[in-house]
């Protein structure tokens, strides 16, 4: 009930700020989105209602002329005829295909309207019998977002045939929506910048006292020993991530991220999709893989389905991808049932797939009851406020006009300060200057999010404080300048953000509670990416990667640190299911 009235809101908000608009008659809605292409945001309108998309326009593009301009130009018209954005993409432009199919996403979930039966392939239900077709390749990868795509990258570079299979209608996964950076210790981007403080041994304690300890230090340590090889990789592919900030939960500055502010995510999958492309990598979407094939005690290769076919695909050596289950409500209750109302971030694929089909071939799993909240979700659409925000120095409110916490505490720290407060909700307060800044910040205007004032009186009234709320807001104000003035946040003890204060007008703010973002539990495996089994030997042949593994984030995932662990684990995984892979073709198994 919550999340249709959070929908309903969502829409009346939206409409009031001109975002989206109605027509009279049909009750069709107009609205618009954005996704990241190969050379800036492509930006589509569309106009739907629940059941219907029935025009997609591309407003704003700067693709790849004969390339990602082909997508342009055909793809609106089939979506439009299918009905559906599960149609397929356009070869050869996944990039473009996939910033076409995340802005109509985006613009259906701002318009309030539920993407998820436009996701669905519109044969699915008609194709009684599927066609069985038998494919061959060195590694397999289940799941194309940043751990499958990194992971495909790294075993296509170390000279292995590789294949990946993707459920959803596009690439990405939760990555795509990861806003804020990519942890990283060590690298020549914090020396450019004079950060010398901040070592593999602080990013290790850090991440290991945000997870309380339950992490498993060994995988904690190759997070961190192999993050700046990681970020040169990525440099070396196209996608160099030079800015350095604090992130939230930690005591230094790791957060790497693009130079243009864009959001780390879509900018990264973009970057990993155009070298995939480039290495002629095979990604079959709408494929969803079912189960683990096994032989003689090794994984062998999966099956797979999708609305016209069944596959068997033989494999040397398979690759689990598949994100966590922050949309598997059901799973999620079974661990903590009070989660049942929450809204969730995650994309509609985060089902715990491969968790599920690991433990069908015996895998152990490690930590599957934590489940992380995180503390500034817009609840109206479920989308995240991004972390980097505090990094960049806002600050969180109550409805009393008042700080309340160290607003860059660990994600579960803040959360929980957050529920105490008057209705459980709090805002996010920002300035020009941060948007200046901030790709993001600016799409959260765009997208109506923000109430906005020329002082802070009138960015308190028009948040909708009351009485003495006003005035304890414009002295909260005024006492956080000074503590960034003067470097100490006597309150709370904020350390970190603190660069620039929160003076320049115009001022904002956003509204936001807890959400589900991150499951940080999963399959369990050692640090060379291999997948144990219950009785703790390694099961040959099987890897795992990202969020559908459990162990690096312990309790609580600090933010910068998912990017980390997809492109390094993915990196690991990739080239060891290569290496083994090659092995087996010299000496095969018998
Ligand atoms: P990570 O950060 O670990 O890469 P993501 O959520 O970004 O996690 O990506 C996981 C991807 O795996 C998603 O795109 C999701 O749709 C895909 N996926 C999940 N289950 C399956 C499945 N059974 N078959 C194919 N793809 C899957």
């Amino acid at each position: 009930m919550k999340k249709y009235l959070a929908l309903i809101l969502a829409f009346v908000m939206l409409f009031a700020l001109g975002a989206v608009s109605v027509s009279a008659d049909d009750g069709r809605v107009t609205a618009t989105g954005t996704g990241q292409g190969i050379d800036g945001n492509v930006v589509v309108e569309i106009e739907a209602d629940a059941d219907t998309i029935y025009s997609v326009t591309v407003l704003e593009q700067n693709e790849t002329p004969g390339i990602g301009s082909v997508a342009v130009e055909k793809l609106p018209g089939a979506i439009v005829a299918a009905n559906s954005i599960a149609v397929d993409g356009i070869s050869g432009a996944t990039v473009t295909s996939t910033a076409i199919k995340t802005a109509i996403t985006e613009a259906l979930t701002s318009a309030g309207i539920d993407p998820a039966p436009f996701e669905i392939a519109p044969e699915a239900a008609a194709a009684a019998e599927k066609t069985p077709v038998t494919l061959d390749c060195d590694v397999v990868i289940v799941g194309a977002g940043g751990a499958g795509l990194t992971a495909a990258v790294r075993a296509t570079q170390e000279g292995a045939k590789v294949l990946v299979l993707e459920k959803m209608p596009m690439v990405g996964g939760n990555s795509l929506k990861a806003s804020g950076g990519m942890n990283c210790a060590d690298t020549k981007f914090q020396e450019a910048a004079g950060i010398t403080d901040s070592g593999v041994e602080e990013f290790i304690e850090d991440t290991m006292n945000g997870g309380h300890q339950l992490n498993d230090r060994a995988l904690v340590t190759t997070l961190a020993e192999n993050s700046a090889e990681a970020v040169e990789w990525l440099e070396s592919i196209g996608a160099p991530l030079p800015k350095v900030a604090a992130t939230g939960g930690t005591t230094h500055k790791y957060l790497h991220s693009p130079e243009d502010g864009s959001p780390v995510g879509s900018y990264l999958v973009a970057k990993l999709s155009e070298e995939a492309e480039k290495q002629g990598i095979e990604i079959m979407l709408n494929t969803t893989a079912t189960e683990i094939l096994m032989q003689d005690g090794a994984a062998v290769g999966v099956k797979a389905e999708d609305s016209a076919h069944d596959y068997t695909i033989n494999a040397k050596a398979v690759i689990l991808a598949t994100g966590g289950f922050g949309s598997n409500f059901d799973l999620m209750c079974s661990f903590n049932p009070s989660l049942a109302n929450a809204v969730t971030t995650n994309h509609p694929g985060a089902t715990g797939d491969g968790i599920m089909m690991a433990e069908a071939v015996g895998a152990a799993t490690v930590d599957m009851d934590q489940i992380q909240l995180h503390p500034t979700v817009y609840q109206a659409t479920s989308m995240l406020v991004s972390e980097k925000m505090r990094s960049l120095g806002a600050i969180l409110v109550n409805q009393e006009g008042k700080r309340f916490c160290n607003d860059l505490s660990t994600r579960d720290a803040v959360s929980a300060a957050e529920l105490q407060q008057t209705g459980g909700y709090a805002y996010i307060i920002f300035d020009q200057n941060l948007v200046d800044h901030n790709k993001s910040a600016q799409e959260y205007i765009n997208k109506g999010m923000a109430a906005q004032g020329a002082s802070y009186e009138e960015l308190a009234v028009n948040m909708g404080l009351e009485g003495d709320a006003v005035q304890n807001f414009v002295e909260t104000m005024d006492v956080w300048n000074k503590a960034v003035a003067s470097g100490v946040d006597e309150e709370f003890g904020r350390n970190n953000g603190m660069d620039d204060d929160l003076s320049t007008a115009p001022f904002y703010a956003i509204q936001i509670a807890p959400g589900i973002h991150h499951t940080m539990g999963g399959i369990k495996i050692d640090t060379d990416a291999e997948v144990i089994s219950t009785d703790g030997s390694v099961i040959p042949g099987l890897f795992a990667a990202g969020e559908t593994t459990g162990g690096v984030h312990g309790g609580n995932r600090i933010g910068g640190n998912a990017v980390c662990d997809f492109v390094v684990f993915g990196r690991i995984a990739g080239l060891n299911a290569a290496d083994y892979a090659a092995a087996l073709e010299l000496a095969p198994a018998a």
